[in-house]
């Protein structure tokens, strides 16, 4: 085990290696500039970059790389060699200071919604000396933010990053006032459990629905699908257990805490967990995972789909954004105190938390708004789309209790009074029982279970820490002029309840009736991505940005241009593909086989003596009328696909695909569905869900 010990970090540049190979004075001023998010000057930068420089060479690095994450939620690097020439023929490895720390990729090529008609396409990358560089590929990396040269994010990190500065900022306010003097920054902590589905990498090139877009569009179901439950934490298959054991080595190499990794309940699903680190850091390799997931998985013949929903009828993939507030002297603010006095405190960040999801479920339901998510959210396999918030009995009874003055019937048999009575820890096992809430506390952090599996996660930490960070904000203001502290906070704890009790829900959310009490409690039901995303832009949403100077105006309407064009052109792209796979397989493969088949019933019949063709006549009877039927969807969503060009306006352009575009791919899939268990398999052109899902051996 002492192998993975020397494994564990050794291709980053971490706090003991910059201990080790820089002077310590230099250690010193970067390690404070670090903790104050101040900038080096030149000379500091030049030494780290030097040492930096050595030791990647050392570890067989030749090229270095600003590592971003602009707004189409995956990385992007750009290499550039250490080699400076010398003369007569001859190299020298170089980085400077001023590499290290800026960099200047062609920002043109990323999205940039509106801020591109703004402002100059050009753009910089600026070192993140929070997240530590490390060694992929060969290359150096420096984790860094991406933004325009007026100084707008275009990125996902430096909003996050404006986030968790937001949040400290209140949360330090909210402490002090609790007679804290010693915490000088809070950090939101996140550890995101990723699904992920692995495929058979030779049957996976054989279906161009999976190639173009990460998800099978057609696809009958096999005889046996989840139903046996048999597949869930199940014995791990020698390939899979491969290539985990590869994924863990090469994630440790980066100093990824990777400590989970079992079967989900879908066939050839699996989940990684790591264990949490700040909610900056968790963003950074969770992109780094899906990224190393993808290319170990070739490395086995496998593929690896992030997609959120690559199989109908199976459950599809999530992340679960586990989160919580984290003190720099190592107190965890949602794991409920000791003392009354330290309940009291866990009250009123736990009410900051309840308020902020009730007063912003329209951004956090946003957060996890893409095309590939909205068929998995509210199909009896993930939470609704409706957001609520879960916290187990014994602490729902606690609030209620508060909430109408009455004795709390668990372990403390009196008057809840805030500030005198103790409130019990709660078990994991009392808390986390319910597995169909979108956002649920479990014992001492709350897990965000909406998120889908090929999304940053950057998107709902910032909704969540600015939300938090507004409710503690409008707290602390109120407490910073009591005079009497705990009256105060008792009327404070006992108001918000009252008013955000409506998104507290213990029961079941894939039950139907909680959408027309959620409808009845006045909480937000938006379906889907087209419905939901405009109200990004709402004014209380861009009031809230602003105020705590995540984004501004002009960055988050860049988000929400961004967002909508992105899902147009995804859906764009599914529709093309259907399009093709059925004009040039599927039906062509049916009148293929229904041809044969007629030409053999044909021969049979030229036998002597009576030949029953029943079996022949009758398949080339249902296929073909299910043919016309699938050529007649086709040509519907062939002419959709043309209106589109009719369509400019973003938002109506995303209306019209969901409204008009999906119904019609949803009937072309269900006519082609229809004709696979009909037709030999030797006449199908591609592999079916049987194959794709239980193929991995
Ligand atoms: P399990 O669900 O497997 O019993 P846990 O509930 O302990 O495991 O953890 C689930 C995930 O939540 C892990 O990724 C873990 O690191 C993360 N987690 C645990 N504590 C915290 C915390 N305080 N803040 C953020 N994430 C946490
Ligand atoms: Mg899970």
């Amino acid at each position: 085990m002492s192998k993975v010990t020397e494994l564990f970090g050794s291709m980053v540049f971490n706090d003991a290696v910059m201990q080790e190979r820089l002077p310590s004075a230099t250690y010193k001023r970067l390690r404070s500039a670090m903790q104050a998010g101040e900038r080096l000057d030149s000379e500091v930068a030049n030494i780290v970059a030097n040492a930096m420089k050595d030791w990647a060479i050392e570890k067989g690095a030749t090229h270095f790389t600003h590592w971003f994450q602009p707004m189409t939620g995956f990385t992007a690097e750009k290499h550039d060699s250490f080699i400076s020439p010398v003369g007569g023929c001859k190299v020298i490895m170089e980085f400077s200071g001023k590499e290290l720390v800026r960099g200047e990729p062609d920002a043109s090529s990323f999205p940039s919604g509106g801020l591109r008609a703004t402002f100059e396409a050009r753009g910089y990358t600026a070192w993140d000396p929070t997240s530590y560089a490390f060694i992929k590929d060969g290359a150096l990396c420096i984790p860094t933010a991406f933004c325009s040269y007026g100084g707008e994010a275009l990125d996902t990190k430096t909003p996050l990053l404006r986030s968790m500065e937001a949040i400290s900022r209140q949360a330090l306010r909210v402490l002090r006032l609790f007679g804290n003097d010693t915490v000088k920054t809070v950090k939101t902590t996140v550890g995101p459990e990723q699904e992920y589905f692995l495929v058979d990498e030779s049957l996976f090139l054989r279906r161009r629905d999976l190639i173009f877009t990460g998800r099978t569009l057609f696809g009958a179901m096999p005889p046996k699908g989840q139903e046996m439950e048999d597949h869930y934490f199940g014995a791990i298959k020698s390939r899979v257990a491969a290539f985990m054991k590869e994924l863990d080595d090469e994630l440790w190499k980066l100093g990824i805490l990777a400590k989970t990794e079992h079967n989900e309940v879908a066939p050839a699903q699996h989940e990684l967990a790591p264990i949490f680190s700040t909610t900056n850091i968790s963003t950074d390799h969770n992109q780094l995972t899906m990224e190393l997931m993808q290319k170990i998985a070739k490395r086995h013949g496998l593929v690896c789909l992030l997609h959120e929903k690559p199989f109908e009828g199976v459950n599809g993939s999530g992340k679960h954004n586990n989160w919580s507030l984290s003190t720099d002297t190592g107190v965890n603010l949602l794991e409920p105190g000791d003392t009354p006095h330290e309940n009291a405190q866990f009250l009123l960040f736990l009410c900051a938390i309840i308020k902020a999801v009730d007063d912003y479920q329209d951004l956090l339901r946003i957060s996890v708004a893409t095309a590939g998510n909205d068929p998995r959210l509210g199909a009896n396999e993930a939470p609704p789309a409706i957001v609520s918030v879960f916290l187990g009995d014994e602490l729902e009874e606690i609030l209620n209790a508060i909430d109408a003055d009455e004795e709390y019937i668990g372990r403390e048999k009196a008057v809840m009074k805030i500030g005198v009575h103790s409130i019990p820890r709660f078990a994991k096992d009392n808390t986390d029982r319910n597995r169909t809430s979108p956002f649920a506390f479990t014992g001492n952090k709350f897990e965000f279970r909406m998120p889908g599996s090929a999304v940053s996660i950057a998107r709902c930490n910032i909704v969540l820490n600015t939300a938090v960070a507004e409710s503690l904000r409008q707290f602390a203001d109120e407490l910073d002029v009591a005079s009497d502290f705990s009256s105060v906070l008792h009327d404070i704890i006992k108001r918000e309840i009252h008013e955000h009790k409506r998104i507290i829900f213990n029961g079941n959310g894939y039950d139907d009736a909680w959408i027309a009490e959620a409808e009845s409690r006045g909480l937000l039901n938006l379906a889907s991505t087209p419905e939901c995303l405009p109200h990004m832009i709402d004014e209380k949403n861009v009031e809230l940005y602003a105020r705590h100077k995540v984004y501004s105006r002009t960055e988050l309407i860049s988000r929400y241009e961004t967002a909508i064009e992105e899902y147009s052109k995804l859906i764009n792209i599914e529709a093309l593909t259907m399009i093709d796979m059925a004009a040039k397989d599927f039906l062509p493969a049916v009148s293929r086989f229904t041809g044969d088949m007629a030409a053999a019933a044909n021969r049979k019949k030229n036998l002597s003596g009576y030949i029953d063709c029943t079996y022949e006549q009758e398949t080339i009877s249902q296929l073909s009328e299910l043919c016309t039927e699938a050529y007649s969807a086709l040509n519907k969503l062939k002419k959709g696909m043309a209106d589109t060009k009719k369509v400019s306006e973003p938002q109506s352009l995303a209306e019209y695909y969901h409204d008009v575009i999906i119904p019609e791919m949803n009937a072309l899939r269900r006519s082609v569905d229809a004709m696979e268990p009909l037709t030999a398999s030797d006449y199908w052109p591609c592999p079916g869900y049987d194959e794709l899902l239980f193929g991995v051996r």
